[in-house]
């Protein structure tokens, strides 16, 4: 496993494909967009003139692109040019329909493939760090191993085809409502009239204590480094949290799951993103909250 075709070079591609370059890979890349690919030429990724240009005698092609739709398209071109044996790891976040019809395209065509959605965002990917969430086949994930730890710290096999995505979005849920409710406590605490600090040194310590809280704080100037000491710069968008949020409401309907608060945290964040948040860190709903008073 030598030569991978990188297709999706974006905020979170780019720095996978160079954390391959640099683990000794030879890295063939494409992106449709132009400034996306004279950024990865400019980081020293030799770029390929299409998806299937890229393809073409790569032993493993990764793809890290926006969504299922762009997915299938792409995958409709890497299939027709992909050599036998070829690995095809698909580490977008995508739809669980789409992530199991891109497994079944590549089967019919005797290719082995993997769903390898990640979490750790844009400071993960660059550092090497991410969260490998696995679905596919023992043989595929093994085959990937040393491919995915070049760009990641933990891996996790959850499971058979789009057990990856399954995972990535329940995980997103989890995220989304804790900082909801993070949010909402810091808020009622400030009209309580309690000090930021102490409510932060109480929650962190205590049994409501959560990644929200203890790594990435969403007010300013308490705790750890975070988006909300660089006016909710993203980080993690809240259109992409939004974007993963309804991809567990479309997994929960498909399953006739229950998901009262994950169904709420959605429609909060399309309220947020309709309402100014479009281009802050998915955190930034701490002041879109704050700014609200309850109504009666
Ligand atoms: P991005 O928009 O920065 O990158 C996507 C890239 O795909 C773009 O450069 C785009 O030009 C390219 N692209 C679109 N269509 C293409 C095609 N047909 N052929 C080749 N390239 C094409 O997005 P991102 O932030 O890098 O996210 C990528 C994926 O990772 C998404 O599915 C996202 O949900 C997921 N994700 C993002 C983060 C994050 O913090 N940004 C964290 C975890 C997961």
């Amino acid at each position: 496993m030598k030569r991978i075709a990188f297709i999706g070079l974006g905020n979170m591609g780019l720095p996978m494909a160079v954390n391959l370059a640099k683990a000794g890979f030879e890295v063939k890349g494409f992106d449709t967009t132009l400034w996306a690919a004279e950024r990865a030429a400019a980081a020293g990724i030799a770029l390929a003139a299409s998806c299937a240009d890229a393809a073409t005698d790569a032993d493993a092609v990764v793809t890290m692109l926006p969504n299922g739709a762009i997915l299938a398209a792409v995958y409709d071109e890497v299939i027709a040019a992909a050599r036998p044996g070829a690995l095809l790891i698909d580490c977008s976040t995508v739809d669980v329909e789409n992530a199991r019809a891109a497994h079944e395209a590549a089967a019919n065509a005797g290719l082995k493939s993997l769903d390898a959605p990640v979490s750790g965002g844009v400071a993960g990917a660059a550092a090497g760090t991410l969260t490998f969430m696995v679905g596919g086949s023992e043989v595929a994930f093994e085959a990937a191993r040393p491919l995915l730890s070049a760009m990641g710290r933990t891996l996790v096999h959850c499971g058979d085809w789009g057990a990856g995505q399954a995972a990535k979005i329940c995980n997103n849920m989890v995220l989304a409502v804790s900082m909801i409710g993070v949010c909402e406590a810091f808020s009622l605490a400030d009209k309580l009239g309690l000090d930021r600090k102490a409510m932060f040194d109480v929650v962190s310590t205590s049994s409501g204590r959560c990644w929200s809280i203890d790594t990435y704080c969403p007010v300013p100037g308490i705790g750890l480094q975070s988006p909300a000491d660089n006016d909710y710069k993203p980080g993690f968008s809240a259109p992409l949290m939004l974007k993963d949020l309804k991809l567990s409401q479309r997994a929960a309907e498909s399953v006739g799951a229950e998901t009262p608060l994950g169904r709420h945290a959605a429609d909060l964040y399309a309220a947020f993103v309709a309402e100014g948040g479009a281009d802050k860190d998915f955190s930034g709903i701490m002041p879109w909250l704050a700014q609200k008073s309850r109504e009666g």
